[in-house]
C-alpha cells in the first residue's frame, strides 16, 4: 500500500476525539491527547492514531515516516470567521487611531470599511465589493483560492457588511438590491454556503437584518451574523429568533442575549483580534457562554481594518489573556467547534480515523505553549490533506531540545 504517512515521536497527539458534534462546558477542556503518539496517514486521510509502538507496527517499507522529534501535533486551525479577499491595507487609519482617532471617527471623514471598498473596486483583483459585480467577484476570487491552494476555504456572502456611500440617502434601495439580485445570484452561481449581515444600529438595522436574511435562507444559504459587535444593538436575539448558525462578535451581548443564543443552539464566534486591535477592552463575555453550554467558536476576523492578523495562536493567546478561558478551551474552540460551525464536522477539526489529514507540527513540547507564547508562530511543519505544504527548519525554541 502506497502513499502512507506516519508521524511518530510526538511528545503529544492533541486529537480531539469525542462526540460527533460541537463541544460544550467541561468538554472544552477535554483534549484527547496521547501522550508519546503517533498517527497514520493514508490517502488524504487519518488511518489511526494512537501510541507510537502500535503505529510503528504498522509501518512498512512503503510508509514515509515523519519524525516529530518530541513536539506536539495537532488538528489544523479552523477559522470560522475571516475576510481574506480585500485590496489596499489600512496602515495609515492604524496611525491615525494610534494617536487618538476613534474607529467610528474615521468611518465618518470616509475612512473604515468604505476605503476598502473604494481600492476594492479599483483592483483587479477583488476585495470588499457592495456591488452585484464586485461581490460575485470577491466570491470567484475565493473559489480560486479554493481550486489553486490547498487550503479549503467555505466562502459566505458578506454584501451587506455596510451599506456603500451612493446608497446612503436611499438605503432601502441597497436593501432591495441585495435581497433581489445579489442573494438570488450568489445562490444561483453557487459561490456561497453562507449569508452574513453586520447588524448594527449605524449599519443594518434589526429590520434590515431579518429581510436580508430571511431572504437568503429561501434561497437555502446557511446564516451567520455580525451582531451586538459595537453596541447592544438586539443582534444576539435576532440572531436566535432567526435559528442562525452562528452569531459572530458579541462584544455587547448580555444575560438575556446569551440565553437565546443557547435556547436556539446558535454557534458563538468570538473574535477577541478586533477588540484587540481597536484598542478596546470589551472582550466579550466568553466564561458566562461556556458556563450557559454555548458551543464557542474562535476565529481571527481577519481583515484590513479592525483585525489585521491571521493568526490563530494570537488568538488563542488574547482568549487566555482577556477572556479568561484556559487554553485547552481555546483550542477546542478552534478547531473541532470551528469545524461545526462551518458543516465540516464530520471531516475536519479533529484527529480522528477517517477525518482529512489536516495537521500541524507545532514547534512546541506541550499543548498549553500555543496560548502561552506569544508574538511567535510554532508551525514546524504543515499538512493538508496528508501533503506537506510549509516546512520551517529554524525556531527560536529549537534549542530546549
Ligand atoms: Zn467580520
Amino acid at each position: 500500500m502506497s502513499n502512507a504517512l506516519a508521524v511518530v515521536n510526538c511528545a503529544q497527539v492533541v486529537t480531539l476525539a469525542g462526540p460527533p458534534r460541537p463541544r460544550i462546558a467541561a468538554e472544552l477542556s477535554e483534549l484527547e491527547i496521547i501522550e508519546d503518539g503517533a498517527m497514520l496517514v493514508r490517502g488524504g486521510q487519518v488511518e489511526k492514531v494512537g501510541s507510537r509502538r502500535e503505529i510503528e507496527s504498522l509501518v512498512d517499507k512503503d510508509t514515509e515516516v515523519v519524525d516529530a522529534e518530541r513536539r506536539i501535533i495537532l488538528p489544523g486551525f479552523v477559522d470560522a470567521h475571516a475576510h481574506p479577499v480585500f485590496a489596499g491595507t489600512r496602515a495609515n487609519e492604524f496611525e491615525e487611531r494610534a494617536s487618538g482617532s476613534t474607529y467610528q471617527e474615521i468611518a465618518a471623514r470616509g475612512g473604515g470599511i468604505q476605503s476598502t471598498v473604494r481600492a476594492t473596486r479599483e483592483a483587479t483583483k477583488s476585495g470588499y465589493g457592495l456591488t452585484v459585480e464586485d461581490e460575485l467577484k470577491i466570491l470567484l476570487a475565493i473559489r480560486r483560492l479554493n481550486d489553486e491552494t490547498p487550503l479549503n476555504f467555505v466562502p459566505t456572502f458578506l454584501g451587506a457588511q455596510d451599506v456603500p456611500p451612493e446608497y446612503r440617502s436611499r438605503r432601502d434601495q441597497y436593501v432591495s438590491l441585495l435581497i433581489e439580485e445579489m442573494i438570488p445570484r450568489v445562490a444561483q452561481e453557487k459561490l456561497a454556503e453562507y449569508c452574513d449581515v453586520f447588524c448594527e444600529e449605524k449599519v443594518f438595522t434589526s429590520d434590515e437584518s431579518w429581510k436580508i436574511l430571511s431572504a437568503a435562507r429561501c434561497h437555502g444559504l446557511g446564516l451567520r451574523m455580525h451582531a451586538d459587535q459595537l453596541s447592544l444593538s438586539g443582534g444576539a436575539k435576532l440572531a436566535a429568533e432567526l435559528n442562525t448558525v452562528t452569531a459572530d462578535h458579541l462584544e455587547h451581548t448580555d444575560a438575556g442575549g446569551i440565553a437565546a443564543l443557547k435556547s436556539a443552539r446558535v454557534q458563538p464566534v468570538l473574535l477577541p483580534g478586533s477588540v484587540y486591535a481597536l484598542g478596546s477592552s470589551r472582550y466579550p463575555a466568553a466564561r458566562e457562554m461556556i458556563e450557559a453550554g454555548l458551543a464557542v467558536v474562535l476565529a481571527t476576523d481577519f481583515n484590513p481594518g479592525s483585525s489585521p492578523t491571521p493568526s490563530m495562536l494570537m488568538i488563542l493567546s488574547l482568549a487566555s489573556t482577556h477572556m479568561r478561558m484556559s487554553p485547552a478551551e481555546s483550542i477546542t474552540a478552534a478547531t473541532i467547534n470551528a469545524a461545526y460551525s462551518l458543516n465540516r464536522g464530520g471531516a475536519i477539526g479533529s484527529l480522528e480515523a477517517g477525518k482529512r489529514a489536516d495537521f500541524v507540527i507545532h514547534d512546541c513540547a506541550d499543548y498549553r505553549e500555543l496560548a502561552y507564547f506569544f508574538g511567535i508562530e510554532h508551525p514546524w511543519r504543515v499538512y493538508a490533506e496528508g501533503r506537506l505544504i510549509l516546512t520551517r527548519n529554524q525556531s527560536a525554541t529549537d534549542e530546549r531540545r
